[in-house]
């Protein structure tokens, strides 16, 4: 798909004369490699028009950029329709919102729930979950599983099949034990039907949810718009996740999920576990989209913001992919100074939002520092290891009392690495493009 959009790009960039035909084939390759994204054919069509309508022939003349214009327009237009205007309701820590989840069956509505639930209780909630899926067997011992595993309050049962009164005697009992965001999964049949409709339009009704999240496979392809519009006609869908972005789906599929619901994406889902889960950030996914690899953003601020000098040893490190503790701490180590590799290591796709949140960077630091301390109680051997299956529970238990840390605190610290370790991954084997020719990634 890249592979197509830099052609078509690089084809339009070599032609003598640009003119409206150029423009045109060049806007055609984009639009197929956008419908094989799974993009919306209307939206792309749209697109194509809007694009024709900005883009002035003339600046397009020698001497320009015109790739650039050309990739530049196109980005900024999926940036726009990725943006709804208003920002979904935000709990708030402390007080209760109701939150129901919304999906066909096998989107990932009950995993989801539970990464939401443990990402908000990592940060000090007191998250619960409630499985209104009677429809499906088994849906309540997957829910109390990875409710179990997460150490979140649950509430389902086997013998009722009522999901309305389950749904509304689970939200009143958390609401008496003061959990400030209530969860509630629910059923999602095969297939879209006027009974799973109705059923969503009666949970909605009896627990009042102050958000319903509607979360969509990535890999469902044009099926999307279809599929969101209908419950956005029967509850009032006011966010989207989009899951298994780990896949091969490119994810085109929330565009359409936007514009159905009006409503933003605010997480990705990017594997089965539970820390496998990253708040919605639009520019690396419209990269994605447009196969430009998450990481041409990145390389510019490499170029830009370490010195020469240091280049080679960090290219290096990346490219190699492995991670260590030891790296994390350096990499810790130049975040608090915020030096020129903590600010890059800061902006890593997935990285930066998660770990030094803007307007929270007091707390996050302390946070780095706690790791820190944590990370001085550890052996050579495991600050040099790249295998976080060596972390033990007896190595945890000492790394804990080493640092006076609690075990807990030791398990998020390895959450965390095991996190970033993923992402630096991504980078192994990554061609290093030199300085000027960025616009290869
Ligand atoms: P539900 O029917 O909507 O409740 O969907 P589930 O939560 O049961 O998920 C269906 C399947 O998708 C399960 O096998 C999950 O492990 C898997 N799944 C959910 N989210 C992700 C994701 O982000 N990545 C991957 N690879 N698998 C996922
Ligand atoms: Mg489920």
């Amino acid at each position: 798909l890249g592979g197509s959009i830099t052609r078509a790009l690089q084809q339009m960039s070599n032609a003598t004369i640009i003119d409206e035909k150029v423009v045109s084939e060049c806007l055609n390759e984009i639009s197929r490699a956008l419908l094989q994204a799974d993009v919306q054919f209307k939206m792309v069509r749209d697109m194509q028009a809007n694009i024709k309508r900005i883009v002035n022939p003339d600046d397009l003349a020698a001497g320009h950029n015109k790739r650039r214009i050309m990739q530049k327009a196109v980005f900024d237009e999926l940036c726009r329709i990725l943006d709804p205007g208003k920002p979904s309701y935000t709990p708030k820590k402390g007080k209760t919102s109701i939150i129901m989840f919304v999906g066909l069956q096998g989107s990932g509505k009950t995993t989801t729930c539970t990464k939401y639930a443990h990402y908000h209780q990592k940060k000090g909630w007191k998250p619960a979950l409630v499985c209104a899926d009677t429809f499906r067997a088994g849906a309540f011992d997957q829910l109390k599983q990875n409710a179990t595993k997460a150490k979140i309050p649950f509430y389902g049962s086997y013998m009722e099949s009522d999901p309305v009164k389950i749904a509304a005697e689970g939200v009143e009992r958390f609401k008496q034990e003061n959990c400030d965001l209530i969860i509630v999964d629910t059923s999602g049949r095969h297939k879209q039907e006027a009974a799973l409709f109705e059923e969503m339009r009666q949970v909605s009704e009896a627990t009042k949810p102050d958000l319903v999240i509607f979360v969509m496979d990535s890999s469902i392809g044009q099926a999307a718009f279809d599929q969101a519009q209908a419950f956005k006609q029967s509850v009032s869908v006011g966010a989207v996740i989009v899951t298994k972005m780990d896949g091969h789906a490119k994810g085109g599929g929330a565009l359409s999920a936007v514009a159905a619901t009006k409503s933003p994406v605010i997480f990705i889902g990017t594997g089965e576990h539970m820390h496998e889960f990253e708040v919605f950030d639009v520019k690396p996914f419209v990269s994605r989209l447009l196969g430009m690899g998450d990481w041409s953003g990145f390389m510019d601020k490499i170029h830009e913001v370490v010195p020469t000098d240091q280049q080679p040893e960090l290219l290096q490190k990346l490219s190699e992919g492995s991670f260590t503790m030891r790296l994390m701490y350096e990499q810790f180590q130049n975040m608090l100074k915020m030096g020129p590799i903590g600010q890059v290591f800061s902006m890593l796709p997935g990285s930066s939002s998660e770990l030094m949140p803007k307007g929270h960077e007091k707390e996050s630091q302390a946070k780095i520092k706690r790791y820190m301390t944590m990370m001085d109680s550890m052996t050579n051997d495991e600050l040099d290891s790249t295998n976080p299956k060596l972390m033990n529970e007896s190595r945890m238990l000492r790394i804990a009392r080493g640092s006076g840390r609690s075990v807990r605190e030791v398990v998020d610290m390895m959450e965390e690495f095991k996190r970033l370790a993923k992402i630096w991954s991504k980078m192994k084997g990554l061609k290093i493009p030199k300085k000027g020719d960025m616009s290869a990634l």
